[in-house]
């Protein structure tokens, strides 16, 4: 067997061994097609499969019905963070931004930039530690939509409910925590996510945008800027990201094997809960940053006592095969990625690791 990391990568980060697995066995000759998906058409048979398929897969799995559209597109989330605006704030009017971290703070200044943005919370001068109350969200009753992001990849923190926003369009960056445990999706007009972090690998986004709210976009956008070209041609007005659908397909497999999101969820609850446990049973050594009861169960961020101790423990870690753990250059410390495809055995090796590392101080 090959030797292989515990990787702790905040994005692109790891994928399941299984898929992975399924990927190098499909590379050379697709399903009998001859040749690789990488070498397919988009227009070919086999491709129409694969986007058909994980479509019908991506609603199965998150309980959305045929009155959402699924794109899948390239550019990454942060391409979105601009388009979205493009797309739904009519002349004169704005839209509501909760900002509680830099990736909520890069989509709300994008907005700025093509229209007008209302802040509806921020955690900024609190460095972000924590995500709001439901009571702490305010905005006019008239914006376009009221703009989230459920996990806060670089600060490790994540909403835990969402605000019911009655006739008003919820939007939500998932690009951290998509798929990672059950809850009711249809309460948002539009999700996107960039896979690379929870449904694959980097190069496409998927964006799920419900009909309604696609039906009040802006006209006069560039064709390829426009949601409504993606959404009538199913993401193929032209070529998509092919080997990177090919790979969420596989992912979205992977997942409902483990018992779809509710099965996904509670293996999430085990691992953050051991993680998280072993750093309050060590709170003088291992500091968390974020509020407790706004904390992630996909990024883990804590602090040592000194630097030198951080740098240490990242290098120690390293050794022993466990890698991807320092904190985001922004914001500094350690970060445990632990998305999907990090196992609990994977969680129990990095406990292991912080006991042992701990005493060693
Ligand atoms: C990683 C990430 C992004 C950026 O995604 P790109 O695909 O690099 O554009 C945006 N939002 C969140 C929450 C993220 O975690």
């Amino acid at each position: 067997m090959v030797k292989r990391n515990v990787n702790f990568n905040p994005g692109p980060a790891a994928l399941p061994l299984d898929v992975l697995n399924i990927v190098r066995e499909e590379l050379i000759n697709y399903q009998s097609s001859g040749m690789s998906i990488l070498e397919s058409s988009h227009r070919a048979k086999e491709f129409e499969a694969i986007n058909d398929q994980t479509i019908m897969l991506v609603r199965e799995l998150l309980g959305l019905g045929a009155d959402y559209h699924v794109l899948f597109l390239g550019g990454g989330a942060s391409t979105q963070f601009a388009l979205i605006p493009m797309n739904f704030i009519g002349d004169g009017k704005m839209a509501a931004y909760v900002d509680t971290g830099e990736f909520a703070a890069k989509a709300l200044k994008e907005c700025q930039i093509v229209a007008k943005a209302h802040v509806a919370f921020s955690s900024k001068e609190e460095q972000y530690r924590r995500v709001p109350k439901m009571s702490e969200i305010k905005y006019p009753e008239d914006i376009a939509y009221l703009h989230v992001c459920s996990n806060n990849t670089i600060e490790g923190t994540q909403f835990r409910e969402f605000p019911n926003t009655g006739s008003v369009p919820l939007v939500a960056d998932m690009s951290s925590d998509i798929a990672s445990r059950w809850l009711d999706y249809r309460k948002f007009s539009m999700i996107y996510a960039g896979a690379q972090k929870n449904l694959g690998v980097a190069g496409v986004t998927l964006l799920l945008i419900h009909d309604d709210f696609l039906a009040k976009r802006k006209n006069g956008l560039p064709t390829i800027l426009s949601y409504k070209t993606h959404a009538d041609k199913k993401s193929l007005y032209n070529t998509p990201p092919i080997f990177g659908v090919y790979i969420m397909k596989l992912v979205l497999e992977w997942i409902k094997s483990k018992g779809g999101l509710a099965g996904m969820g509670k293996i999430n609850a085990a691992k953050k809960d051991l993680l998280y446990g072993a750093i309050d049973a060590a709170p003088d050594f291992y500091k968390g940053t974020a509020e407790k009861d706004s904390r992630s169960w996909m990024n883990v961020t804590l602090r040592l006592p000194t630097q030198d101790m951080e740098d240490k423990f990242i290098a120690d870690a390293k050794k022993e095969g466990l890698i991807g753990l320092k904190g985001h250059r922004s914001v500094g410390g350690i970060r445990f990625s632990i998305y999907n495809a990090v196992s609990l055995v994977d969680i129990q090796k990095a406990v292991e690791f912080m006991g042992k590392f701990h005493k060693s101080c």
